[in-house]
């Protein structure tokens, strides 16, 4: 992950006040700011990156997804995002496809988050970046945000760190290791990469393509820390390793040049954490740091823009934190079982190959499967009648 860390310029912040602010720039940061400052609000977001960067992240939008990012104002297609209609799962020389049960986008994060970021500042929101925060913490009804440019107080925050942790706000550490790696694919490849979001295993984890923006294949994957240290971490190594388990992941990367010297890495997620213990009534976990859900159901952004926004209505209608992340990780509970029920499919050798069988017999099923692991009740939070657009 790029952290370019403090800024030197201390004087553009200066003794900025707010009535909320944002401790993240990521989408649900981006999107908690843009929907309070949409109603009136003042809010300041502090980004420790010093501009658009890269994310580890498989940059597939789910129909949710797309349609949270229409309600803040940004159309992925606009950005040159791709189309994708169709799930290709893989195991070893085995492969079956299945339609989506909805179209899906593929964008890479570098352009989208800038695109909500940048739909923040026009509605309002003040966006500080290069501005890391050391620390968030309740002081008697208000909040306290410490960062490297001084301190700020306001009414309520978003804890909307994604990934990272902040001091005092640990997470626990899960096994797997998160990469992501942009390639040009070769001409060959380009039929079998067009319109599909590849889902691919391997001993030790499993990998995520699709095409994003120009022309470009976009590679997620997690592997087992344990695995890892066996395999090697750079592109080199893990790519051959990947080559060697899969000859579709071969095919589809044969003679594709890497956009990247090395893979973006993030470590120790925690997947299928959910936040329930409160850390103040005014302190509104979004996001990553509300929620991790497993990545192969590549829901996470929609997640973190619908959390963004609920939080933000939450704190429009003077909804504590406690009751706010009560009524969200009650609605996220259902698919978050389904999703740990298919990740150990994943995780077990025997059941994959169960798993790609059944999927070429009935890849009616896969569609269904599909469809029971999306969110559910986004849609009540874009119906808001607070909404504005
Ligand atoms: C391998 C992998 C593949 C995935 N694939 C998909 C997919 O295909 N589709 C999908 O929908 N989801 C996917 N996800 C999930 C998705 O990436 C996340 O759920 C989503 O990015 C969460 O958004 P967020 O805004 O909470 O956090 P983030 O996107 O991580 O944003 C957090 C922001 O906070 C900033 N920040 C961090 N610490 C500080 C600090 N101390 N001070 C100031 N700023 C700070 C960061 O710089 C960052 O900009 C995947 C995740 C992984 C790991």
């Amino acid at each position: 992950m790029n952290n370019i860390g403090p800024s030197p310029d201390e004087a553009a912040l200066g003794d900025a006040t707010a009535d909320a602010i944002a401790v993240g720039g990521g989408l649900a940061g981006s999107a908690f700011a843009l929907e309070l400052a949409r109603h009136g609000a003042s809010v300041m977001i502090f980004e420790r990156s010093g501009g658009p960067h890269h994310k580890v992240c498989g940059e597939f939008l789910s129909d949710k997804a797309q349609a949270l990012l229409h309600y803040v104002g940004v159309d992925v297609h606009a950005l040159g995002g791709s189309s994708i209609d169709t799930l290709c799962l893989a195991n070893g020389s085995n492969q079956a496809s299945a339609r989506l049960p909805f179209k899906a986008a593929g964008v890479s994060r570098f352009l989208l988050d800038e695109a909500v970021t940048k739909a923040a500042e026009r509605a309002g929101a003040k966006i500080f970046r290069g501005t890391w925060v050391g620390g968030i913490e309740d002081i008697g009804g208000r909040v306290r945000v410490r960062t490297a440019r001084g301190n700020f107080e306001c009414r309520e925050a978003a804890l909307a760190s994604g990934k990272h942790n902040i001091r005092g706000l640990p997470r626990p550490d899960g096994p797997m290791v998160g990469f992501k790696m942009h390639l040009r694919p070769a001409e060959a490849a380009r039929t079998a990469l067009t319109g599909v979001v590849h889902l691919i295993a391997f001993a030790g984890g499993y990998l995520g393509l699709c095409m994003v923006e120009d022309q470009t294949l976009s590679i997620a994957w997690n592997i087992d820390s344990d695995v890892l240290q066996f395999v090697g971490t750079s592109w080199a190594d893990q790519s051959a390793y990947f080559a060697v388990q899969s000859r579709i992941f071969a095919e589809l990367t044969n003679g594709a040049t890497p956009a990247w010297e090395k893979p973006l890495a993030v470590s120790g997620l925690p997947y299928g954490f959910m936040r329930s213990a409160t850390i103040a009534p005014a302190i509104y976990p979004v996001g990553d740091q509300l929620a991790v859900i497993p990545s192969f159901s590549g829901d996470g952004t929609a997640l973190a823009l619908a959390s963004g926004i609920a939080a933000a209505q939450a704190v429009l209608r003077c909804e504590s934190a406690t009751d706010f992340q009560a009524r969200m990780l009650a609605n996220f509970k259902p698919q978050f079982s389904r999703t740990a029920a298919l990740d150990r499919v994943i995780a077990g050798a025997l059941l994959r190959r169960v798993g790609i069988a059944g999927a070429r017999l009935f890849p009616g099923m896969v569609t269904t499967l599909v469809s029971a692991t999306r969110l559910r009740g986004l849609d009540g939070l874009i119906a808001s009648p607070k909404a504005r657009n």
